[in-house]
């Protein structure tokens, strides 16, 4: 067992776990950062920053490093539903995404939650959490036949889907449910996407598309949890397949191994616990369509480290004094959350997006209106302005 007590332990080193470190150490706080993979690794990901999330890696201050990374400016979507009209909604002005390779962006934030001073371990797995009296008081590794015990003033789940942190904590609403599966790879000589990212829908999914930089384009192809016997073990066959028969891919050559993940859906009852918080996909996750999930990691670290620090500060790192994070993430996050569960409930019914994407078509301002909220841009709200509200209904 180890014999040091850290102030902050944080379970994963994906986007919110390194930016909570990062900011975390800034604050003050010795800070020990874990995650069972060596870095770089590869993650299931659409890899299209919103502008919304650019903005926050500029707050973090890695905006400079990533942008002397290979990557590419997304300006929009163009959205091509099946037999129906395409669309192409622009970012405002303001705000401008980034197509980026994640084991590219994931070293990155690691690297700078160490340069300021955070402990880094990699190639260690969290098993399980340890308890005093009820409360969380640190995590357990294991693996290899490797055991270690370390202790913290307050442990961060930003362990990411399947989050080992949530299952212990007994936090999962309810079972995940199986509704869609992801597979993604990279491909090299598909023609160039205009800074835009593209989603093909299909009665069967979508397939997502976005340039990462060094002439690569992320395919992200999404089909139902009922394909889940057909994936099985014939994965890089499926994926194939899908981009042979997609006729913007022809042409493109897959040079990476595919990844496939699935289910996404892992509601969380609360992000909060006594001596624990989480964040990232970990506190709850719903649906990749709109890809706002960097964002939320980003956003969410910004909030997870304020409530932190400020529970670490005044020495009491129970649920109820990090109840205020539970607060900021629902008012951050919810009303996205329901246009993501709007948007799938459209992107289902073929006969309902042929005629919305006639009026997308014929009014571009709702386009962008739309794509600048699903970039995180602009409020939920915006969307129900009076002048953009007569607009689809005339
Ligand atoms: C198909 C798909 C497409 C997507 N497309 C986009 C997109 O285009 N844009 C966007 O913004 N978002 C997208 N997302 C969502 C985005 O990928 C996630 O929201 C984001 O990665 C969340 O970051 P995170 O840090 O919470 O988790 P992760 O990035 O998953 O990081 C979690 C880390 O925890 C580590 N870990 C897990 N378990 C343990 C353990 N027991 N011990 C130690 N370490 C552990 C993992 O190794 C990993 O490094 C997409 C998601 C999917 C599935």
């Amino acid at each position: 067992m180890s014999t040091r007590e850290w102030d902050v332990v944080i379970v994963g080193a994906g986007p919110a776990g390194s930016a909570t470190a990062a900011r975390l150490v800034s604050s003050g706080h010795r800070v020990l950062l874990l995650d069972r993979e060596e870095f770089p690794r590869p993650k299931p990901c659409g890899e299209c920053l919103s502008p919304a999330a650019v903005d926050a890696l500029g707050s973090l201050g890695a905006l400079p490093l990533v942008r002397a990374a290979p990557h590419v400016p997304i300006v929009g979507w163009r959205i091509l539903p099946h037999e129906a009209n395409a669309f192409t909604g622009s970012f405002p002005d303001e705000g401008e995404g980034i197509g980026i390779a994640r084991v590219t962006l994931d070293p990155i934030l690691v690297e700078l939650a160490r340069r300021r001073g955070a402990d880094v371990r990699i190639g260690a797995r969290v098993v399980d959490l340890l308890r005093e009296e009820g409360r969380v008081v640190g995590v357990k590794l294991g693996g290899r036949g490797a055991s270690e015990e370390i202790r913290a003033r307050l442990v961060v789940g930003a362990d990411g889907l399947r989050s080992v942190v949530v299952r212990r904590l007994g936090l999962l609403r309810r079972a995940p449910r199986l509704r869609k599966l992801a597979l993604t790879a990279h491909l090299e000589g598909v023609a160039p996407l205009d800074f835009r990212g593209e989603m093909h829908l299909f009665p069967w999914g979508c397939v997502g598309l976005a340039a990462v930089g060094g002439g690569r384009t992320n395919v992200s192809v999404v089909t139902t949890g009922d394909e889940k016997r057909a994936l099985a073990g014939l994965r890089d066959d499926y994926f194939d397949a899908v981009v042979a028969r997609t006729p913007v891919l022809s042409g493109g050559r897959r040079v990476t191994g595919v990844l496939a993940t699935g289910p996404f859906d892992w509601p969380t009852r609360s992000a909060v616990a006594d001596g624990a918080l989480l964040v990232g996909d970990a506190a709850g996750y719903y649906d990749p369509f709109t890809g706002q999930g960097v964002y939320r990691a980003l956003h969410g670290a910004a909030l997870a480290a304020a409530a932190a620090h400020a529970a670490l500060e005044s020495g009491d790192t129970s649920a109820a004094a990090l109840a205020g994070y539970e607060r900021a993430r629902r008012r951050a996050f919810s009303s996205s959350e329901r246009l993501q569960h709007a948007i799938e409930a459209l992107v289902s019914r073929p006969g309902l997006m042929r005629v919305l994407s006639k009026r997308l078509t014929a009014r571009p301002a709702l386009a962008d209106a739309l794509v600048a909220v699903t970039g995180d841009v602009r409020p939920v709200r915006s969307l129900f302005s009076p002048r953009l509200l007569a607009s689809v209904l005339v």
